[in-house]
């Protein structure tokens, strides 16, 4: 369990006690398990209260799949409204469908077609295994750090201690050795580490896949050069090249991070803010390349019975309809600056070791010397302090997810007032650390 549980919780403990009765570890996805607070029992806006009645603002954003807040009341209609319509029938097509992909169309630069699935992993697992039915190769490339599912030929090397990034790190027991092995890692900003992966492997590689941001260790930012410079690699060598914007996707605009950096992928894949917290999930690309799955004549299988459930797809037309009104994203962003701005104000007045880093809604503060440009890098951050700062902030009414790593999400429920607070709360942890000497003085 990461970090103590400092905050007498009588009833979440009681709770996590039944849980760990039924349930393994007590909690349905392991890093859930981040001891107090145990349990959840209300949600709405920027708060969540824990089965103890204790109030927190939230950063952690449901691993950022909240985007607009949470139970945010237009959603919630629409998917109330869905429900007196249809509900999973299952065959055929419904309507919402047919608008889902046409949103996502509109939006995103890369996408001509698109197929609506239920998580994240999914859409990865459907856009690796399209890749390789596509190309008839077997390899894929991933950078250390990146996250893209549980699925076996993804869950490798994302927090990786030194000793072993960059080398074998599967995320579990129980994946095929070969399996593991198809899959190659490369570094984020170093398109060199990329291109040594396809020299050792000519005509090998079926898709590199990346997070345009890597999100899944805090934030690393991709230099001017490096996005573009991974589509002219892959395109030359003739992979896909595969953005996984399951974090990117609507948080950071419309289009995508993708339209932002004017980069175009042939593969895309969404989740998490897609539905403000309800399961949708979608893979999108170019035709030519969608087409290769079954229900286009192509050789790549497409199921789902899930795929495309009417209630999650309202909450994701209702989530991108108020993302489309004037403001949100700039809303969104100019309070993650704020954030981001406070914390390097307190980092420069107490004079510690710590940068802080982030994009758009997304805020990091990561403990160690800059510059973050890679995996690393981040292995230089004291992840003693990092775990330490967000338990102590979780345990003021600040919710920070307690892992290495891991970043906080602001949502347009947020206030400038909330920022404001939870500076100030910062400012009192981060003083206390350095009394207590988790952190030190920088030289
Ligand atoms: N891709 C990225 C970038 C993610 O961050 C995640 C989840 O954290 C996934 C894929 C997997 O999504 P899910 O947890 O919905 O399966």
């Amino acid at each position: 369990m990461p970090g103590a549980a400092s905050i007498p919780s009588p009833r979440g403990q009681q709770l996590a006690k039944r849980a760990r009765g039924v349930i393994p570890g007590g909690v349905n996805s392991a890093t859930r398990e981040i001891g107090n607070p145990y349990g959840f029992v209300r949600a709405t806006g920027q708060y969540v209260w824990d089965a103890d009645g204790r109030r927190y603002v939230d950063y952690h954003a449901a691993f950022g799949a909240v985007l607009l807040g949470h139970n945010d009341p237009g959603v919630n209609a629409a998917v109330v409204k869905s429900l007196d319509e249809v509900d999973l029938v299952g065959i055929g097509v419904t309507e919402a469908e047919v608008r889902f992909a046409e949103m996502i169309v509109t939006h995103v630069p890369s996408a001509d077609t698109v197929v609506a699935c239920t998580s994240g992993s999914e859409a990865t697992h459907h856009a690796i295994r399209l890749a390789r039915g596509l190309t008839g190769r077997r390899r894929i490339v991933k950078v250390q750090g990146g996250f893209h599912g549980w699925h076996d030929s993804v869950a490798r090397n994302v927090i990786s201690p030194p000793q072993l990034a960059y080398g074998l790190d599967p995320m579990s027991t129980g994946i095929l050795p070969e399996v593991l092995e198809a899959t190659s890692i490369a570094e984020f900003n170093d398109i060199a580490s990329v291109e040594a992966v396809l020299a050792e492997h000519p005509g090998e590689v079926a898709a590199v896949i990346v997070e345009p941001i890597p999100h899944n260790v805090g934030t690393l930012r991709p230099t001017p050069e490096f996005l573009p410079a991974l589509r002219q690699v892959t395109e030359r060598d003739g992979a896909l090249l595969i953005f996984d914007e399951v974090i990117t996707g609507f948080r950071h605009g419309l289009g995508g991070y993708q339209q932002i950096c004017g980069v175009l992928p042939d593969l895309t894949t969404f989740g998490k803010a897609l539905g403000n917290g309800y399961p949708v999930a979608g893979l999108a690309g170019r035709r030519d390349l969608m087409a290769g799955f079954n229900s286009a004549g192509g050789g790549v299988l497409l199921a789902g019975t899930f795929a495309g459930h009417p209630a999650s797809l309202a909450a994701s037309l209702a989530t991108v309809e108020r993302l489309q009104e004037d403001g949100v994203h700039a809303r969104l962003f100019a309070l993650g600056e704020r954030a981001r701005e406070g914390l390097r104000d307190i980092v420069a007045r107490l004079g510690i070791v710590a940068e802080v880093e982030g994009f758009g809604s997304v805020f990091v503060l990561y403990f160690l010397a800059g510059p973050v440009r890679g995996y690393r890098d981040l292995m230089r951050n004291d992840d003693n302090a990092y775990l330490t700062f967000h338990r102590r902030m979780t345990d003021r009414g600040f919710l920070m997810l307690p892992l290495a790593l891991k970043r906080n999400h602001v949502s347009a429920s947020h206030t400038e007032a909330d920022i404001d607070l939870t500076l100030e709360a910062a400012e009192e942890v981060l003083s206390e650390m350095l009394v207590d000497g988790t952190i030190e003085k920088s030289r």
